[in-house]
C-alpha cells in the first residue's frame, strides 16, 4: 500500500486499515516519525522524539493485530503534552527547572492509552507550566501555528493543537486548566475536549491549578475524540478527586439525531468586541445546527464579567502552592555552586522559571497570605460558586451552551511581550474550568485561511453530547478535514 497519503486519515480510518492489515504500525510509525523529522523544524511542536521506543511498541502491537488480538487503539502513534509523566522519558513541562527530569513513573492518562495499544512517538511542546495561550513562554521556543507560521497556535496545548493540524499525528493528549486544551484547537482548525472535571485521572499529570486542570484530547474529528475518550475515562484510585462513575460508550451515542436540542446562545460570549470573520463563521455554523434541527435561543449568564479576576486569582493561588516542590532540592534544576540553602532555593527557583511561571507564582502567593486570604481568595471562592450557579440554572433550559471558542483568529507571535494576563488570549473558556464543566472546540470555518472555532458547553459528566453535537456536525460539513498548506525548512524567514 502507498503510504504518501497516510498522514492524511483519520485516527479511525487508520484503526480501520491496521485491523484490515492494509498497513503495519511499523510502517505507519516510521512514516510519521519521517514527516515530523522533515516538517516540525518549523513548527517546534515537539520537544522530545521517542524514535526507538515507538518503533519497538509498533512493532508489538503489529504481532498483537496479526494475532487478531488488541483493540481500536493497538498501534496508533499519538503524542504527549510534555505535562504527563512518561517513565524513562524527559517530562519538561516546557520549563527549564524539568529540563533535566526523566520522570520515574507513568501518568494514568499515557499508561491506559499505552495499554489499549496506542505508541507514543514523542512529547509535545507547550507553555511553561501550562502558564499561557499562546505558546510564547515554553524555554524550548514558541511553536508556531501551521497555517500561518508568523502567528501562534494557541496555548498552552500549542504543541498537541499545532502537531494534530500539520497532520504530525492523528491524536494528541493535551491539558486545560483555563482553556488550554479548547483555544490552541480552535486556532490550528482540529477539535479538542476538556472533559468534566474528575472524568480522567490526573494522576501523574504536572500540576498547576488542581482545582481546575483536566486531562483531554485534541484529534482531527469529534468521532476521533470519543475513539481516546474511551480509552483514557474513568476512575482512578490515586486521583481523589477522580469520580467514580461508569464511562458510557460515546462511540454508540455519535449517531443520535439533533432535532429538538435545545442550544443557549449566552449573549455575554456575542458583543461586538468580536472579530466580525470569526462572528460570521460562527453564525453559518449555528444555522447549520439550526437546519440539523436543533432549536436555538439567546440565553445569559450574569457572572460572566467576574471570571477573569476570579480565575487569574485562583489559578494563580493553586500554582504558588503546587509549584512550591520545585525547590532545587528534589527535583530538576539546581543552581550553580549554592552559598548556603537558602540561596540555593533563592536562585534555583530564579534562574529555573521564566517570567511568566515567577508573575503568576508573585501574585499567588500575595492572594495566599494572611492579610489577603479573606478579601481576596475566600471571596473570589464565591464568585466561583456564582458562576457555576448561573451554568446549573442555565442548564435547566438547555441541553448545550455554544459560544465561540475564542473572539479573533491566531494573533502574530511577539517574542518582546512580557509576562501576559492569564486570560489575555483566551476570554471565552476560562469560566467552564471554574465550573468543572466539559466542553469542546470544533472547527466551523476560516477567516482569511486562520481557523475559527466553535465552543460547546454541557451539563457535567455529559461528553457523549458535546461529542454526538459535534459529530453531526461534522458529518454535513469539512472543516475538520482541511489541512494548512505544507512549508518545509524552519519558516524562521516569515518572521
Ligand atoms: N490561559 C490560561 C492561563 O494562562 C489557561 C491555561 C491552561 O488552561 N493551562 O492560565
Amino acid at each position: 500500500m502507498h503510504t504518501g497519503d497516510l498522514h492524511e486519515s483519520s485516527l479511525a480510518q487508520l484503526s480501520r486499515r491496521l485491523r484490515a492489515r492494509e498497513l503495519s504500525c511499523v510502517e505507519l510509525t516510521q512514516t510519521l516519525l519521517d514527516r515530523i523529522r522533515s516538517l516540525d523544524a518549523g513548527i517546534n511542536s515537539f520537544i522530545t522524539l521517542c524514535p526507538e521506543q515507538a518503533l519497538e511498541q509498533a512493532r508489538a502491537a503489529d504481532r498483537l493485530i496479526e494475532r487478531q488480538e488488541g483493540g481500536v487503539l493497538t498501534g496508533i502513534p499519538l503524542a504527549h503534552k510534555d505535562i504527563f509523566c512518561t517513565r524513562g522519558i524527559r517530562t519538561s513541562c516546557a520549563s527549564r527547572m524539568l529540563d533535566n527530569f526523566i520522570a520515574p513513573y507513568e501518568s494514568t492518562v499515557t499508561a491506559r492509552l499505552r495499554e489499549a495499544g496506542a505508541i507514543n512517538l514523542g512529547k509535545l511542546n507547550m507553555d511553561e507550566f501550562a502558564m499561557g495561550s499562546s505558546n510564547e513562554t515554553s524555554f524550548y521556543g514558541p511553536v508556531r501555528n501551521p497555517w500561518d507560521r508568523r502567528r501562534i497556535p494557541g496555548g498552552s496545548s500549542g504543541g498537541s493543537a499545532a502537531a494534530v493540524a500539520a497532520r504530525l499525528v492523528p491524536g494528541a493528549t493535551g491539558s486545560d486548566t483555563g482553556g488550554s486544551i479548547r483555544q490552541p484547537a480552535a486556532l490550528c482548525g482540529v477539535t479538542g475536549l476538556k472533559p468534566t472535571y474528575g472524568r480522567v485521572s490526573r494522576w501523574g499529570m504536572i500540576a498547576f491549578a488542581s482545582s481546575m486542570d483536566q486531562a483531554g484530547i485534541l484529534a482531527r474529528s469529534a468521532e476521533d475524540v470519543a475513539l481516546l475518550l474511551g480509552a483514557m475515562a474513568g476512575f482512578d484510585e490515586r486521583d481523589a478527586t477522580c469520580a467514580n462513575r461508569a464511562v458510557p460508550d460515546y462511540l454508540a451515542q455519535l449517531e443520535r439525531p439533533l432535532a429538538g436540542l435545545r442550544i443557549g446562545l449566552p449573549k455575554e460570549y456575542f458583543q461586538s468586541a468580536m472579530d466580525a470573520g470569526i462572528a460570521e463563521e460562527v453564525q453559518k455554523a449555528l444555522d447549520e445546527y439550526s437546519k440539523l434541527g436543533a432549536l436555538v435561543q439567546d440565553i445569559s449568564l450574569p457572572h460572566t464579567r467576574y471570571v477573569g479576576t476570579v480565575y487569574s486569582l485562583l489559578a494563580s493561588a493553586e500554582a504558588s502552592s503546587n509549584l512550591a516542590r520545585f525547590d532545587g532540592a528534589h527535583f530538576g534544576y539546581r543552581c550553580k555552586d549554592p552559598q548556603g540553602l537558602e540561596d540555593m532555593y533563592k536562585r534555583s527557583r530564579c534562574e529555573g522559571f521564566g517570567r511568566q511561571v515567577k508573575s503568576r507564582i508573585l501574585l499567588g502567593t500575595y492572594a495566599l497570605s494572611a492579610r489577603n486570604y479573606t478579601s481576596v481568595c475566600l471571596q473570589a471562592q464565591k464568585v466561583r460558586r456564582l458562576i457555576l450557579n448561573d451554568f446549573l440554572k442555565v442548564f435547566a433550559e438547555v441541553d448545550l451552551i455554544m459560544t465561540p471558542t475564542i473572539p479573533v483568529p491566531a494573533r502574530f507571535l511577539d517574542r518582546s511581550a512580557g509576562p501576559m494576563s492569564p486570560c489575555g488570549d483566551d476570554p471565552f473558556t476560562p469560566a467552564v474550568n471554574l465550573a468543572g464543566l466539559p466542553a469542546l472546540s470544533l472547527p466551523v470555518g476560516q477567516v482569511t485561511r486562520l481557523p475559527a472555532g466553535l465552543q460547546l458547553i454541557a451539563p457535567h459528566f455529559h461528553e457523549e453530547r458535546l461529542l454526538n453535537a459535534a459529530h453531526q456536525f461534522q458529518k454535513v460539513t469539512d472543516w475538520h478535514r482541511e489541512s494548512p498548506p505544507v512549508q518545509q525548512g524552519n519558516g524562521r524567514s516569515a518572521l
